[in-house]
């Protein structure tokens, strides 16, 4: 265990490994539970400090990329030894940032250390240099083929935007850093308001990690500072090669719109808004439809609502089985005590939110009163019908709290009207017996098209990381539906491929080298082989 000294926070960035005191406005980070205000200031840091970073990240992409996988692989393993070496100290600050229990927070420091370590099996494992070759046939008529070869190359600095609801496992040593430096990019972190003192934990913990690892120091840096000023100057600075962001739309689409008006526009990857519908087939209505309810209320109101995938939808047929669902979910929802949310910000987007969808659908149940201000997530339940959900923007707007709709549909066909009107969604839940399969494989069609992971009786909310998790969507789920953020494919977002034609034997890179010196799969003429 690391010793209590040498965890003093000291209110300072860190670029390229030195740590910077800002010179902007000082935030602090805010206990949720308590408004107790948290030692010491965070400085904000202006455009020299963006130019810094990314000056030194550039610098540091020939050396850093020029590891080999096991070198990164190292590293990354070195970063997960270095948060778990802090974990207790991690989880009590995050817990006074966030409000967030300490159990889900000690989880977090897991779940944030196990990405570094399957990202380290990844880089080991090889898959992701999507090495191909096809070999030449000089003999080949009417024209002799050249010898042609591919492999991946990191795209360059990558700008990391940490989210406020997962402190650790999407903030500064997140799923975003942990694929992009397996890539071979160097990163800067945009910390986020909400937790500054654990950013610089982790951000501590990441630097002393490079500088074991003998790594140029530009390969990481932190700062902190207002998204629509240091944000964008990051997101527009020509050596930033790609962006990673999870939050609002708004803040997504506001990154999206500044990269794409670059003079040298750049890919972003913004996991941003979904109400994650789950559909109630009969079958499954009919034979647990009350135990089904309190499951739902359970997925529902976890964690004060503050997940990417919280079920905020409910479509299922009208009728006395739905009743039933309806009745449990309103009494579990009653019984809700209220909970601390994040953020005051994120608290009064809940309260608008909530107001908004009252405007225009029934309130079946609501939590109970809150006592104090701290305490400001009431959950929120509301009902309505297929026709009013279908025209209204603001019952199809995520809520990001505990607040859900439940649409009461006249039978299946309406069931898939509701499902093919959607926007882009991360994921979406099918309650199916299997009398239900005839339907569920229609409606499973539809789904295919609007999200990135679809379940089978089960809640959305708790997201596996593995190699074949999908954390991603059609828009606006996110801004690039063909990758995911969560799981070993997000690595695929930080690299490109490269294909050398005729290249010289001795100028080939390992990878599809003759001889295959690193081991890898590859495809020899379209098929896999480790020869
Ligand atoms: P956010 O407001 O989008 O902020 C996330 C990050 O983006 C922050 O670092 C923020 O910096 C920056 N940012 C925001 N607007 C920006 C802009 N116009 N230009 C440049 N940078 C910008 O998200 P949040 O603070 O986490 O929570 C607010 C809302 O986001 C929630 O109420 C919820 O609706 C949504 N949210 C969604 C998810 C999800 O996974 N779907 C997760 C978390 C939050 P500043 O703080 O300096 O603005």
């Amino acid at each position: 265990m690391t010793s209590t000294a040498t965890l003093d926070l000291t209110g300072r960035m860190l670029v390229a490994g030195t740590p910077v005191r800002g010179t902007g406005v000082e935030i602090r980070g805010i206990d949720p539970q308590t408004g107790k205000v948290l030692e010491p200031g965070y400085a904000y840091g202006d455009e020299s400090n963006v130019e810094a970073a990314c000056a030194a990240a550039a610098a540091a992409f020939p050396a850093y990329r020029a590891t080999t996988a096991e070198d990164r692989a190292r590293f990354l393993e070195t970063i997960a030894d270095n948060l778990e070496s802090i974990r207790d100290a991690l989880v009590e600050r995050a817990h006074a940032e966030s409000g967030l229990p300490r159990p889900r927070l000690t989880g977090e420091v897991g779940r944030t250390s196990g990405q570094l370590r399957m990202f380290a099996d990844v880089l080991r494992e090889g898959s992701w240099n999507e090495a191909r070759i096809d070999p030449a046939l000089p003999d080949r008529t009417p024209l002799p083929r050249p010898d042609i070869r591919q492999r991946s190359v990191p795209l360059g600095p990558v700008a990391v935007f940490g989210a406020s609801n997962f402190p650790l496992a999407f903030s500064v040593a997140g799923g975003d850093t942990a694929s992009a430096l397996a890539a071979g990019c160097p990163v800067v972190v945009k910390a986020h308001d909400a937790h500054p003192g654990t950013s610089e934990l982790v951000g501590r913990a990441v630097t002393d990690a490079v500088g074991a690892s003998g790594l140029p120091a530009g390969t990481f840096s932190l700062l902190y500072g207002a998204g629509p000023t240091l944000g964008i100057a990051l997101v527009t600075d020509p050596h930033i090669k790609a962006v990673g962001f999870t939050g609002s739309r708004s803040g997504g689409m506001a990154l999206v719109t500044a990269a794409a008006a670059r003079r040298e526009p750049i890919p972003v990857y913004a996991e941003m808004s979904a109400i994650n519908p789950v559909f109630l087939l009969s079958g499954a209505l009919a034979s647990h439809g009350a135990d089904l309810g309190r499951a739902f209320v359970g997925s529902l109101t976890l964690g004060s609502g503050q997940f990417c995938t919280n079920p905020g939808l409910v479509v299922a047929i009208d009728g006395p089985e739905l009743d039933a669902f309806v009745a449990a979910a309103a009494e579990a929802v009653a019984a809700a005590a209220p909970t601390p949310m994040l953020t005051p910000g994120i608290a009064e987007s809940f309260r608008t939110g909530v107001a908004a969808v009252s405007g225009e659908a029934d309130l079946v149940a609501r939590g109970s009163e809150a006592d104090s201000p701290a305490v400001s997530c009431r959950a929120a339940l509301f009902a309505t019908d297929s026709a009013t959900f279908q025209r209204s923007e603001a019952l199809q707007a995520e809520v990001f709290g505990a607040s859900g709709v439940i649409v009461r549909c006249a039978d299946v066909a309406e069931m898939n009207r509701v499902a093919a009107g959607l926007e882009g969604q991360l994921t979406a839940t099918i309650h199916a017996d299997e009398s239900d399969y005839g339907q569920a494989r229609e409606l499973l069609g539809t789904l295919e098209l609007k999200a990135g992971r679809i379940l089978f009786n089960g809640w959305p909310t708790g997201v596996e990381v593995g190699h074949a998790m999908v954390h991603g969507g059609p828009f606006p789920s996110t801004s690039d539906s063909r990758t995911t953020s969560v799981g070993a494919r997000a690595i695929e977002r930080f690299l490109r491929p490269v294909c050398y034609q005729d290249a010289p034997k001795s100028l080939l890179p390992s990878a599809i080298a003759d001889g295959n010196p690193d081991g890898l799969w590859r495809r020899i003429d379209g098929r896999l082989t480790k020869d």
